[in-house]
């Protein structure tokens, strides 16, 4: 039997990172994900109206792999938080976040959940980003149904080129312990 230690040598210059396998395999995975995005539409005011625009036939959010809407928490990938966010209501918005099963994303949809909108007031939530993070803003008041598909194609586009390993990165944790969540 030979006695010769196996060595491990480091990569060649320009060689280096997670290698052809991974990164194909995020590529394929990321595509997946990116077509089949199941939102869960948390709707509280006018902003929600246009959702409905949105989801039916004219508009026809189906066409992006999306027409399954999941309220049950656990099976959503897609924050979809529209409309008026008041104080009380900020807990019950971060619960469901905090059941979503990761890889998960937030859209916020239209100038309330964004920031507030025009309710410069004590009891509204100056934004969700408050208390959980957003992937992405839909700006508008309300916005139109094309404009919620461009922030959702932009969510498609974050989940196709996110690596399979971002969640468990010291920055994505990091994130997530600003917002006090481990
Ligand atoms: S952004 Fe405008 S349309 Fe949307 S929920 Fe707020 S007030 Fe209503």
């Amino acid at each position: 039997m030979s006695d010769r230690k196996i060595q491990m040598v480091d990569a060649p210059a320009g060689l280096e990172g997670q290698g052809f396998f991974a990164t194909s395999l995020d590529s394929l995975v990321g595509l997946a994900r990116a077509n089949s995005l199941w939102p869960l539409p948390f709707a509280t005011s006018c902003c929600g109206i246009e959702f409905m625009a949105t989801m039916a036939a004219h508009y026809d959010i189906a066409r992006f792999g999306s027409e399954r809407l999941s309220f049950s928490a656990r099976q959503a990938d897609v924050l979809m938080v529209m409309g008026t966010i008041a104080k009380k209501m900020a807990p019950v918005v971060k619960q469901v976040y905090l059941q979503m099963a990761e890889p998960r994303w937030v859209l916020a949809v239209g100038a309330c959940a964004s920031s507030g909108g025009i309710f410069d007031t004590y009891s509204v939530l100056q934004g969700i980003d408050r208390i959980i993070p957003v992937d992405v803003y839909v700006p508008g008041c309300p916005p139109r149904p094309e404009q919620i598909l461009d922030g959702f194609m932009q969510i498609q586009e974050l989940a196709k080129s996110e690596s399979t390993r971002r969640r468990q990165t010291p920055e994505y944790k990091e994130l997530l312990a600003s917002y006090g969540i481990e």
